[in-house]
């Protein structure tokens, strides 16, 4: 069984997150949603409310997984039999931070691969810091979260 692990901390997941996932669970047998706690940045949504969003947006992909890690990524993908970990690219800017960590996954686990996924041209744009600043000025959300979630964020930045 081939398991992919896709890492992030989806404060919120957006609709490029999102194309990233579906397009992977086409490609391996299992994707695990890895959501992590992140406690360097204070997260606009708590890890619980991460983990049941990704969850209830995902629920029509039936090879997908989402579960939360603690500690070295390449550790949990090992715990979790995954042999790759998918990473979005959206610009050149995304590509020298990635690097980097591909090569220190690499280093912590050998037999773990990086696969980079080029994100879908209509979302090269979105990140999750972009859609809470859009957000939190009254901009329109729709097109860049799945719109079950647009006034559970709204709400969650007033
Ligand atoms: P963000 O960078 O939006 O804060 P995360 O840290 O949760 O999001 O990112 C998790 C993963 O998703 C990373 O591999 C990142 O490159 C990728 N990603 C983020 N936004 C997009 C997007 N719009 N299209 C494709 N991949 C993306």
């Amino acid at each position: 069984m081939k398991i992919a692990i896709y890492p992030g901390s989806f404060d919120p997941i957006t609709n490029g997150h999102l194309d990233i996932i579906e397009r992977s669970a086409q490609i391996f047998d299992k994707v695990v949603v890895a959501v992590s706690i992140n406690s360097q940045k204070s997260p606009l949504f708590s890890i619980e409310e991460r983990i049941e969003i990704v969850k209830s947006v995902t629920s029509h992909i039936e090879n997908v997984e989402v579960k939360t890690f603690t500690g070295l990524l390449a550790e949990f993908a090992i715990k979790e039999n995954a042999k790759v970990l998918i990473k979005g690219l959206r610009a050149v800017s995304d590509f020298e931070y990635e690097f980097q960590m591909a090569l220190m996954n690499k280093k912590i686990q050998p037999e773990l691969e990086t696969l980079f996924m080029m994100c879908n041209k209509e979302y090269s744009y979105l990140s999750s810091s972009i859609v809470k600043e859009v957000g939190r000025l009254g901009g329109d959300l729709s097109g860049l979260v799945p719109d079950s979630l647009i006034e559970r964020i709204k709400n969650k930045l007033k």
